[in-house]
């Protein structure tokens, strides 16, 4: 059946007659085959912040947060235990969602618009390379775009961060978004309370005006306008693409105070108590959406990709979290800084509480999500790093990545200070190729294997006890870089870029 007429039958309430009456001759419903998708994506989240185990046994923070709600989906979907965002920041993880492509490969390699590319703090032995700044613009092709063309209405609330202020690219409208409600060149809120910054402040979270009435906190805000969007698809009977990206959980870190009570505890800081409130309220935001699907009976036509854009922060502002067991957290070259939930339901398709282990990146939702959405991987270009994931969603097909996973972060992340005290935080690339993974420092040279396997600290450089695995993996690390013309820091006393990763036993 022709997608007009069906639209048409739709409109006036005939469908359902008339698919009886063409019977098994009818292809497939256009809304069974155009599933609404739901990106949640939440900011800084780190993998053991919630209830949900991703790991082999509950951590600390497992035992600590409070997220039925993700309980509940990944109780219904599948759950990524060896997940990735691609980078250990926010804007580059955002952008390869969008394109799927790699940092490396698009140059957007740190948060938008970075701090010390062209004044240096004195610490910094290697200068930034000259990266993408301006992050992706209207000319980027972006898989939201795509939908768009293929009968999708799309949108994005909440925190954008894909491109400077002032450039096509800090307006989600340009990037295949009809709607944009509260996105905008900012990477964090100013505040979580209403009006959300100091009005008229560029920072303030833009769109949100009507909640000075009943005050909301922002994460309730953004999913108010999430569910009066999801209801208006509904009625209007589009297939719907919602990425719902919070704010929540990046610093500022401001208490839910509807919810930090159950929080204060013994041994728990008032930091901790107030960032595990603003993940509970994240979660409730999770419930609420799934609420309004149910609600409107499109729960089993529509995906929930639930995802964070990074690891969780455990440097400063009050140190309100820790990725136990894993070491470092944003803005390092460590698991901590790039491991994350991912929990995905797939009505129909994902076997309820399914457990994948297979590493997978943020580079990877690109293809999957337009897989998902019908659209034949022909109609894209061929020159993306992710992979279709659906194989192993619906455990139908193989999956074969045929290649391992990058990161490639040459930035000073933080400040002076900052770094004295972690020395993790350094220019970076590093590859996750099956239980292995090896990390590259430019500032030193040095390189590290790790057998995430036994070793998910990595806290035991295996370099030379496995000199063979060490060497392949750091010329494989070296040949991808070269193939996507990776930028590498620049030697301060020389103005030349350092030489790509290099092993010297
Ligand atoms: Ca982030």
């Amino acid at each position: 059946m022709k997608k007009l007429t069906k639209q048409f039958l739709n409109s006036i309430g005939l469908i359902g007659f008339t698919t009886a009456l063409l019977g098994n001759s009818c292809s497939v419903p256009q809304q069974e085959s155009q599933p609404n998708i739901i990106l949640f994506l939440v900011d800084d989240m780190g993998w053991t912040d919630t209830s949900v185990s991703f790991g082999t046994e509950p951590t600390y923070n497992n035992k600590y947060h409070k997220t039925p709600n993700m309980e509940m989906l990944a109780s219904r979907g599948v759950k990524f235990t060896n997940a990735y965002s691609a980078s250990p920041v926010c804007s580059p993880t955002r952008c390869s969602i969008l394109t799927g492509k790699n940092p490396a490969k698009s140059q957007i390699t740190n948060w938008i618009p970075g701090r010390g590319n062209n004044f240096p703090e004195d610490d910094q032995k290697l200068l930034v390379p000259n990266w993408n700044v301006n992050g992706l613009n209207q000319d980027d092709i972006t898989f939201p775009k795509i939908l768009q063309k293929h009968g999708y209405v799309t949108a994005h609330i909440g925190k954008a961060h894909f491109g400077k202020e002032g450039t096509s690219g800090a307006d989600p409208k340009f990037l295949g978004f009809d709607y944009n409600i509260a996105g905008h060149h900012a990477g964090q809120p100013e505040s979580y309370y209403y009006p959300y910054g100091k009005k008229g402040s560029k920072y303030q979270v833009p769109d949100l005006e009507e909640f000075e009435k009943d005050s909301l906190y922002l994460t309730y805000a953004l999913t108010e306008k999430a569910n009066e969007l999801i209801e208006m698809f509904s009625k209007q009977k589009k297939p719907f693409f919602l990425n719902l990206a919070h704010y929540a959980v990046h610093t500022p870190i401001q208490e839910d105070k509807k919810l930090i009570s159950q929080f204060r505890q013994e041994g728990k800081t008032e930091t901790q108590a107030k960032y595990a409130s603003m993940v509970a309220s994240m979660d409730q935001s999770l419930g609420a959406i799934m609420q309004k699907l149910k609600e409107l009976n499109i729960d089993e036509n529509t995906i929930i990709i639930f995802a964070s854009d990074n690891g969780g922060l455990v440097t400063h502002a009050g140190y309100p979290t820790t990725n136990v067991p894993l070491s470092g957290g944003k803005g390092t070259c460590r698991e901590g800084a790039i491991r994350v939930p991912l929990i995905v339901k797939w009505p129909g398709k994902t076997v309820a509480g399914t457990i994948c282990n297979e590493p997978v990146i943020s580079d990877d939702f690109f293809p999957t999500i337009l897989n998902m959405a019908g659209v034949s991987d022909k109609l894209y270009g061929k020159d993306l790093d992710g992979k279709n994931l659906t194989p192993l969603l619906t455990k139908n097909g193989k999956f074969e990545r045929g290649d391992a996973l990058y990161f490639h972060y040459p930035h000073y992340w933080g400040w002076k200070q900052l770094r004295n005290d972690y020395e993790i935080i350094r220019p970076f690339s590093s590859i996750r190729s099956g239980k292995w993974k090896l990390c590259y420092s430019y500032e030193s040279q040095k390189v590290e294997l790790f057998n995430l396997e036994n070793d998910i600290s990595e806290s035991n450089n295996l370099v030379k006890q496995e000199p063979e695995i060490a060497k392949k993996l750091c010329s494989q690390l070296r040949s991808y870089l070269q193939k996507v013309n990776a930028q590498t820091p620049v030697e301060r006393s020389t103005g030349k870029p350092l030489s790509l990763p290099t092993l010297k036993l």
